[in-house]
C-alpha cells in the first residue's frame, strides 16, 4: 500500500513540477556528488501568501490522465508516459500527514481532466472541503480550476481555496488553437471573470458583515505559454497578474 502510494506520489509531483506558478520551480541544479540537496527534486514548492509570507507546499496533480492533447503539456493523452490518479481520501491523507511532520505548510493541486470538467472538479472540491471541514485544515491551498466546470462547483471551492487560478495557456486564439485546439479562451475568461466578481462582491459584503466568508483571499492568477509559437504576451486578451511558462 505504502509503496503504491510512493509510486504515485513520484508520477503526480513530477507531472506537477511543470507549472510555474510558485516560485521555486525551474531550476535543474542535481545532486551528482552525493552532497545534501537537489533543486530538481519535486513535491515540495514554495509560494507566497495573502500577507506576502513565503510558505512551503505539497505540489501534485490528482492525476495525469487526460482526455486533452495540448501539444505544450507532459500529460497530453497522446504522450506515453506513466499514468496514476490519487483518490479524494489519499490527498487528503497526504497533506495532513506531511502538514503534522512539518513538511508543508500548505498544497497545490492541479489535475488533469479524468472525463470531463465538472467529474475532475468535483473530486478537487471533495478534496479541499474534506480538508478545511472534516480535518479543520487552515493551512495555505492553491486550487487549480478546471476548464469546463461548472459555476457552481467553482464558487463553492473558493470558500475553501485561498487562491485559484485556470491557465491562458497562450496569449491569442489563434495559439491556443494550433497548441491546444480542444481549449478555447472563452472557456477561461469566463472562470476568471466569475471568480474575480466574486471576490469583489465577498470583500464588499465583509466590510458591512464580519460574518462573511472569505472567498480566495489570496486571489486569482494564471499563466502562459511564451516561445512555443511567435506571437508575445503583449498581445494577451487579458490583462491580469500572470505567471508566465518561458520555452525558449
Ligand atoms: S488540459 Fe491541462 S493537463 Fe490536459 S493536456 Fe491540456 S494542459 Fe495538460
Amino acid at each position: 500500500m505504502f509503496e503504491r502510494i510512493r509510486e504515485k506520489l513520484e508520477i503526480l509531483a513530477d507531472a506537477a513540477k511543470y507549472d510555474v506558478s510558485c516560485s521555486s520551480s525551474g531550476s535543474n541544479r542535481k545532486n551528482h556528488n552525493k552532497g545534501i540537496g537537489d533543486a530538481e527534486g519535486t513535491g515540495i514548492c514554495h509560494t507566497y501568501t495573502e500577507d506576502g509570507r513565503c510558505v512551503s507546499l505539497l505540489k501534485i496533480l490528482l492525476t495525469n490522465h487526460c482526455i486533452y492533447d495540448c501539444a505544450f503539456c507532459v500529460s497530453r493523452r497522446s504522450n506515453d508516459i506513466k499514468r496514476a490518479a490519487f483518490t479524494v481520501d489519499e490527498v487528503v491523507e497526504l497533506t495532513m500527514n506531511f502538514y503534522r511532520r512539518n513538511y508543508i505548510e500548505g498544497l497545490f493541486l492541479s489535475s488533469g481532466i479524468f472525463k470531463d470538467g465538472d467529474y475532475t472538479m468535483e473530486r478537487l472540491l471533495r478534496i479541499v472541503k474534506k480538508l478545511r471541514v472534516d480535518e479543520k485544515f487552515n493551512g495555505y491551498i492553491h486550487l487549480k480550476t478546471i476548464p469546463g466546470a461548472s459555476p457552481e462547483l467553482l464558487h463553492e471551492a473558493g470558500l475553501y481555496a485561498d487562491r485559484m487560478s485556470i491557465n491562458l495557456e497562450m496569449p491569442t486564439e489563434v495559439g491556443l488553437k494550433l497548441l491546444a485546439p480542444e481549449k478555447s479562451h472563452e472557456d477561461v475568461k469566463k472562470p476568471l471573470d466569475q471568480i474575480q466578481k466574486s471576490i469583489v462582491q465577498y470583500k464588499d459584503e465583509k466590510a458591512l458583515i464580519k460574518s462573511t466568508p472569505k472567498f480566495v483571499p489570496a486571489g486569482q492568477s494564471t499563466q502562459m505559454v511564451i516561445g512555443a509559437t511567435p506571437e508575445s504576451d503583449k498581445r494577451s486578451c487579458i490583462p491580469l497578474m500572470l505567471s508566465t511558462k518561458i520555452f525558449l
